[in-house]
């Protein structure tokens, strides 16, 4: 198998990213409850996409581009953390948004405002329209354009938190589950490929913040990122567990979501986002409700950021 340090990644973020337990959470579900603070990963306002993107901006960077591109809904985190990034490496970047949810100066749109950005709002469902879009940019300005996907979530995106997953296991924790959202699928196929090949003892939970059928999507981009890798190991829906929390659908919140919001603030001071963290947290509290885990049993909740989406879905 490759070594993850043979593939080139620019440096972004600060790795390793805490992990923490959560005293007042493990008491009232009545397990060992950590969060791993992804949030916490040193640009914007941190979050999972970073991780990601150290990889997409690295082979961007190799290709010889320019211009960076990518796409999302109207409050992505992750097309306002490629802002970030790709200013931060003196790259280009347009962000072509779906003219979806909140699109006014708020949250993320503002952040891309203070930093500059070139935004562009398609109005389409449709990402083969905004891809084609970008192609169509790309021969205007006659720049070598990179195209990321949505949440950066292909193979080599995936290699991010097959990454992250090998970092938590020199942490010095043992996890028997790791729980965190899945919204374009790269996080969770990572987290899940990562844990086969280097904890294989901890079970993860992807929780679907979308209405999208994720099995086939996340089976897809592990088996990219192992034949990336030359893994040489089988890949099957037994690799992870997959629960739907996304209420009446993508970015609209959700009482659960809500609660789940709440009570981290209040009871330990951290802040989740209602779109992907705060409903991740809903369903792990419901997993705790069901009586998924032991009380000796340690929880890990990837907290994979989301603050720009707290200051404008509501
Ligand atoms: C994008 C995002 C996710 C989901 O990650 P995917 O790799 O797209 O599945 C989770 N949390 C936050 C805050 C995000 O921005």
């Amino acid at each position: 198998m490759k070594d993850l340090r043979d593939f080139p990644k620019v440096s972004l973020g600060i790795f390793p990213t805490p992990i923490q337990r959560l005293d007042n959470i493990s008491r009232i579900l009545g397990t060992n409850v950590w969060v791993k603070r992804d949030d916490m990963t040193g640009i914007g306002l941190g979050g999972n996409k970073i991780r990601k993107l150290e990889f997409l901006l690295a082979d961007a960077i190799g290709q010889g581009a320019e211009l960076v591109f990518t796409t999302g809904g109207a409050q992505s985190n992750h097309a306002m953390l490629t802002a970030a990034s790709a200013a931060k490496l003196g790259l280009k970047a347009i962000l072509i948004l779906k003219k979806r949810g909140v699109t006014d100066v708020a949250g993320n749109i503002f952040l891309e405002k203070l930093m500059g950005t070139d935004v562009r709002f398609m109005d389409t469902d449709d990402y083969a329209d905004i891809y084609a879009e970008m192609d169509r940019i790309a021969e205007e300005t006659g720049l070598k354009a990179y195209k990321i996907p949505m949440g950066g979530s292909n193979a080599l995106g995936t290699l991010g938190y097959v990454s992250c997953a090998e970092e938590i296991s020199k942490q010095g924790i043992r996890f028997d589950h790791i729980v965190c959202a899945e919204g374009s699928g790269g996080t969770m196929a990572g987290m899940a490929l990562g844990a086969k090949l280097f904890m294989p003892e901890a079970k993860v939970h992807g929780m679907m913040v979308d209405a999208t059928d994720f099995v086939p999507v996340t089976l897809s981009l592990m088996r990219e990122a192992a034949a990336l890798l030359e893994a040489g190991v089988d890949i099957t829906e037994k690799d992870f567990d997959l629960r739907p929390v996304w209420g009446e659908g993508y970015a609209i919140p959700s009482p659960e979501g809500n609660a789940a919001v709440s009570l981290m603030a209040s009871k330990e001071g951290l802040f989740l986002d209602p779109v992907y963290t705060g409903k991740a947290f809903g369903g792990l509290i419901a997993m705790a409700k069901e009586g998924a885990f032991r009380p000796e049993d340690n929880v890990l909740f990837l907290h994979s950021g989301g603050a720009g989406g707290l200051f404008a879905v509501h």
